[in-house]
């Protein structure tokens, strides 16, 4: 079972700023600034229908030593969305990004932090791991810089800290790190990416002394992988053969023929078109 990440490593000195809900035109190249003035590296959970138009702005992200992870693609509530629909959303933004960075994100964080267990492991047979928050700087809100920041300089050894680089009140947000990462240095704290952050595994809770779920990196899955019984998103270089082979060990025709029909209402008639993201059941 999947299980998402609150917040990392609370005995070492690193916390991990996530935004959430960019690309934006404006928001997220004055963030860059600043983050780039401070030496800082951040995290952004992009929604798959911004990046449209912002694909330059993805590859700056990238450039300048960010990390890029999926925030869906329309930022629904996943828990009121079927499996189908789940996986089409993950898989839509994982693609966009991919095709841009050349490498498909390993992070996922839901909208609005609705999850449970069947869309983490949906999330988890995509290769994404759920994350969470430990710190919410309620930054969406508009409350204004000094309240942003005020939260801001809450975080604590192993914080994952959520701020919002694509709502409309964003640029209070901008103002309030630009004020708050040097307080924070001071006190000792490093700013990294989620993925150096959670190098020895994350915690699923707040820390706390008592039983912390440790999550070796190495169970998260390199790459979606068809599994019998299970639901599987179509990827970049698929065919139904390869499908069949990657699911059976073999690829021959009376697999393939398998997958399509138990799939024949999704694919259509030509067994030969399938298109990366569609969502196939694997029987
Ligand atoms: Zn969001």
């Amino acid at each position: 079972m999947i299980q998402s990440i609150d917040s990392g490593n609370p005995n070492i000195d690193q916390i991990a700023l996530t935004f959430d809900d960019g690309p934006h035109s404006e928001h997220t190249l004055n963030l860059l600034a600043v983050l780039n003035q401070h030496g800082v590296k951040a995290t952004f959970f992009l929604l798959g229908e911004n990046i449209n138009g912002h694909e330059s702005i993805v590859k700056q992200i990238v450039q300048e030593g960010h990390l890029i992870a999926n925030h869906s693609k329309s930022h629904p509530d996943l828990l009121k969305c079927d499996d189908h629909t789940v996986l089409e959303q993950l898989t839509y933004t994982n693609t966009v990004i991919e095709n841009i960075t050349g490498k498909a994100p390993a992070y996922f964080r839901p909208p609005y932090g609705e999850t449970d267990d069947r869309v983490n492991n949906l999330a988890g047979s995509l290769g994404l791991t759920p994350i969470m928050w430990s710190l919410d700087t309620n930054d969406w809100k508009g409350l204004g810089v000094d309240a942003i920041e005020k939260e801001l300089m809450k975080a604590t050894p192993g914080s994952i800290i959520l701020c919002h680089d694509g709502v409309p009140a964003s640029n209070q947000t901008i103002e309030a790190v630009n004020i708050a990462i040097p307080k924070l240095q001071q006190q000792g704290l490093n700013f990294v990416t989620l993925s150096e952050l959670l190098v020895g595994g994350g915690q699923t809770e707040y820390p706390s002394a008592d039983s912390p779920i440790n999550i070796p990196h190495s169970s998260i899955p390199p790459i979606a992988q068809p599994v019998p019984g299970q639901k599987y998103a179509v990827q970049p270089e698929d065919d139904l053969s390869k499908i069949a082979e990657k699911s059976y060990g073999d690829g021959n025709e009376q697999s393939w023929r398998k997958i399509y029909e138990a799939n024949i209402n999704i694919i259509g008639s030509d067994p030969s078109i399938i298109k990366i993201g569609m969502v196939l059941d694997i029987p």
